[in-house]
């Protein structure tokens, strides 16, 4: 028998790339075949952020692209997962007829029985449970793909925090860590097939285990994965800055394996704003975070999370927040223009800013950080690093590509340098937003 065919497009964080991976290995276990052209596919999953409005506009326009393949190939299945999934539910089926499922957050184990559903019943079908404190992926199945060299690991899901800003809490649910022993075995069956470098996944990876009577501290965490043979190199996102405990920060240059990067969102630079934001620092805590982390590791690289035109903020928060970046001299910075998300408190708040003056701030915010970041990656020019080779280079196939520990994409000559080979490579140019080098030794 023909097996049948399944293409997922994933929009999102990490933690979206880790879900579509793990249904992918569902689908693949029931004879699925995992196709790269949508064209050729009999079940088409879009996988959706809903952190803001852009990407959330996005899913739409895919959706629309798909009905096209679905009017020419009637059978095609269309399904909507993620954090769009979970805040729309039936909504969506309503306002997209020619979706067949939808799956929420916390329902990915239920891929196959859904489609079995939907084709014996006839019906469309939307589950989206969100369970309470539920590990969604407690006793799924493993089926690590092989031949990589790098892997994303959910360690916890959903946050209790509730800023203010944030959909988060409403689309993936209260926080839940998972088992530490379920973690591990993963992190094992990853190793046995090639992995080497793992990145824990969770909102706020510094509160796992909090809320679990009995299950060891994020710190600790670390420690046990660090002990895995066949890991070479640890790192985490996303870290909150309030939960980020001083046996954390000691962790960076005590465990060789845990790599020299944080992404730490600072949001704003005013404390009036971080205050709005519910966000549980104040902009001097942040700054002392900052010093104690690069007390504990000088070479650390710490890269954050900015938003412009909250609700409220005056030309003097924003000042304080570009005060602060250059003050801090962050490696990279991801910033965004404010925008109201379902269900959130911030939307309710007065003091909605124009979008023209968002767009404003937000590009004084980027042009500020751009001459950071290229005198930061200057400082690398002439040094030696250590690469993780993931492949070929997306510009020039004839090239390979890695990350140096500080999370730095380095790209270089070396057509015979497998993936997952450890390289030293002396860089000799520093782009906007990557590294170039020579190959030393193989
Ligand atoms: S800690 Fe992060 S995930 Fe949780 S509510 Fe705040 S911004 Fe959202």
């Amino acid at each position: 028998m023909l097996s049948k065919k399944f293409f997922i497009q994933t929009f999102g964080c990490q933690m979206n790339v880790y879900d579509s991976e793990r249904i992918a290995q569902l689908l693949t276990a029931r004879n699925y075949q995992k196709v790269d052209d949508p064209a050729r596919a009999d079940v088409i999953l879009v996988n959706t952020c809903s952190v803001r409005e852009k990407p959330e506009q996005k899913v739409y326009s895919a959706l629309g692209r798909f009905q096209a393949l679905k009017r020419k190939k009637p059978g095609l299945l269309i399904g909507v997962g993620g954090c769009v999934a979970q805040q729309e539910g039936k909504k969506l089926l309503e306002r997209v007829p020619y979706v067949d499922f939808v799956l929420g957050t916390k329902e990915l184990r239920r891929i196959t029985e859904i489609l079995d559903l939907r084709e014996s019943s006839g019906y469309r079908l939307c589950a989206t449970a969100l369970g309470g404190r539920i590990d969604p992926y407690r006793d799924l199945p493993l089926f690590p793909i092989s031949g990589r060299t790098t892997a994303f690991v959910s360690i916890m899901q959903g946050c209790d925090n509730f800023c203010s800003f944030c959909i988060v809490p409403f689309v993936r649910g209260r926080e839940v860590s998972r088992a530490s022993k379920d973690i591990l075995e993963e992190i094992q069956s990853l190793t046995a097939t090639g992995v080497q470098e793992v990145t824990l996944l969770g909102q706020n990876v510094n509160s796992y285990g909090n809320r679990a009577p009995g299950e060891i501290n994020f710190a600790e965490l670390l420690e046990a994965v660090q002990r895995v043979p066949g890991v070479e190199r640890i790192r985490f996102t996303t870290s909150h800055p309030k939960d980020l405990s001083p046996r954390l920060i000691q962790s960076f240059g005590r465990l060789p394996k845990l790599c020299e990067h944080i992404h730490l969102p600072l949001q704003s630079g005013s404390n009036r704003i971080l205050e709005r934001m519910r966000r549980g620092y104040l902009r001097e805590e942040y700054w002392e975070k900052v010093n104690s982390l690069r007390r504990a590791c000088p070479e650390i690289s710490i890269t954050t999370d900015m938003i412009v035109g909250f609700p409220g903020e005056e030309e003097r928060d924003f000042e304080e927040s570009l005060e602060i970046i250059e003050r801090i001299q962050f490696d990279d910075l991801f910033s965004f223009r404010y925008s109201d998300r379902p269900h959130t408190r911030a939307s309710s708040l007065t003091g909605k800013i124009p979008e023209d003056l968002k767009q404003r701030r937000l590009t004084d915010l980027q042009s500020l950080q751009q001459k950071i970041t290229a005198g930061k990656n200057r400082a690398w020019e002439g040094r030696v690093v250590e690469v993780l080779v993931e492949g070929p280079s997306k510009a020039r196939t004839e090239e390979k590509t890695g990350r140096t520990r500080t999370n730095r994409i380095v790209n270089f000559p070396g057509d015979s340098i497998p993936p997952g080979s450890f390289v030293r490579v002396r860089v000799e140019k520093a782009l906007a937003h990557s590294l170039r080098g020579e190959l030393l030794s193989e």
